[in-house]
């Protein structure tokens, strides 16, 4: 019998999770694995934040809570709007989900039609066109270039929209590329979005982990009109290392928010009552544990970048910020290992796993087949060691 729905046929399973469970499949025969698979920082949650749960444990904070979250915890991201970007929301505009990733989904579930078409610049991150498929829309992927450092260009943006065209996403700083926008070209890209009435999806995850200076601008800060006609998707999981926590949050429009809590209302309800505490405290409390997780990340990206831009037939874009590098590592395909030749980020990814036992992202999960991923939230003892295996890999396809 074939059980399955058309929807569930399209869909593909998250590929960075299944690089981590290979990796992790090598290590649990005990192969020793250096990880530049994973999408999560490495740190441990700060003790205060762990401390908020255990006390709303211990206070018996246990039961389900109103679908969209605890007004104290809305409150305290309305605050962080309001002090990191200068924008004001209120209760009606804010939603806290299972995850930013749970907030995008009810997010598509709620605005797209079937056919609906969604601008997606690319390299992208792996579950946007999966889940706007899921929705039963149209993912289209806007390509950007190495030169001009991943971002896409306005022209390009208007000749993408169509008569089907809902929503544009933008993902700065970006997920694989680290790349990230400048205020002036957000700008230049939100506006003719918004004049074609498309709402505008702004994952902002990565908001906080900029480097060497760069100013992250929201969105919602550009304009008030901008504000209007973009929901912004933001949580703790990245900026606080809580993923496991599951909290994310989505900001907009009333009545988009409005229909999205009634999609969560049906689906998950509340995210758990004890992470909201947690996420409350990571939100309101002291924030210097972000400038030290932004200082390491920043030390541990020169190293990276200096080292393989040091490989033969390497080349990689300093990014601006998240914690990702999207090295360049085409010039190697054609090249063979034993025989077998590479063709692809695939073969190389393959190659890189099996036989220097490194695991990095293939590029062509994101959108470009000439590029592997490296995430750098991983002990600067564990990158050198990484890099040193990668540079002997290289060294020896022929
Ligand atoms: C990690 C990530 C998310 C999702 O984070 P959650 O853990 O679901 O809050 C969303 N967008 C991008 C680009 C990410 O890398």
């Amino acid at each position: 019998m074939d059980w399955l729905a058309e929807r569930a046929k399209r869909i593909k399973p998250s590929a960075t999770l299944a690089v981590t469970a290979r990796a992790n499949a090598l290590k649990a025969q005990g192969v020793d694995v250096i990880g530049f698979g994973a999408g999560e920082p490495d740190f441990d949650t700060p003790d205060p934040i762990k401390e908020a749960a255990w006390k709303a444990l211990r206070e018996g904070f246990t039961k389900y809570t109103p679908v969209g979250g605890i007004d104290a915890l809305k409150d305290a991201i309305i605050e962080r709007f309001k002090q990191d970007s200068g924008i004001s929301y209120d209760r009606k505009q804010i939603l806290v989900s299972c995850g930013a990733k749970h907030s995008l989904y009810n997010l598509f579930m709620a605005v797209l039609n079937p056919g609906d078409e969604v601008l997606i610049p690319a390299p992208c991150w792996v579950s946007y066109p999966d889940m706007v498929q899921l929705a039963d829309a149209v993912p289209v992927l806007i390509p950007s270039t190495e030169k001009d450092g991943f971002r896409i260009k306005p022209e390009v943006l208007k000749s993408r929209i169509t008569k089907k065209t809902r929503a544009l996403i933008i993902n700065s700083p970006s997920n694989p590329t680290g790349s990230a926008y400048t205020e002036n070209e957000l700008r230049a890209l939100a506006e003719p979005a918004v004049e074609a009435g498309l709402l505008i999806i702004s994952d902002e995850i990565y908001g906080k982990l900029v480097y060497d200076g760069f100013r992250f601008v929201s969105v919602g800060s550009l304009s008030e009109k901008i504000r209007k006609s973009a929901v912004i998707v933001d949580g703790v999981s990245k900026s606080y290392s809580m993923t496991g926590w599951r909290i994310g949050y989505a900001a907009g429009p009333a009545e988009v928010i409005s229909a999205m809590t009634n999609i969560q209302s049906q689906s998950t309800s509340n995210p758990t009552s004890f992470a909201q505490k947690g996420a409350l405290e990571a939100l309101s409390g002291p924030q210097d544990f972000v400038g030290k997780m932004r200082e390491e990340f920043s030390r541990r990206r020169d190293y990276i970048v200096g080292r393989l831009n040091a490989m033969p037939g390497v080349t990689c874009s300093k990014p601006q910020g998240a914690f990702y590098v999207f090295p360049n590592v085409a010039t190697h395909f054609g090249k063979s290992d034993q025989g077998k030749k590479l063709l692809g980020s695939n073969d190389l990814a393959t190659y890189l796993l099996e036989k220097a036992h490194v695991a990095v992202v293939a590029g062509v999960e994101f959108g470009s087949d000439q590029h592997v991923r490296l995430s750098y939230a991983t002990s600067m003892k564990q990158i050198e060691e990484g890099m040193n295996r990668i540079e002997a890999a290289l060294k020896k396809l022929a």
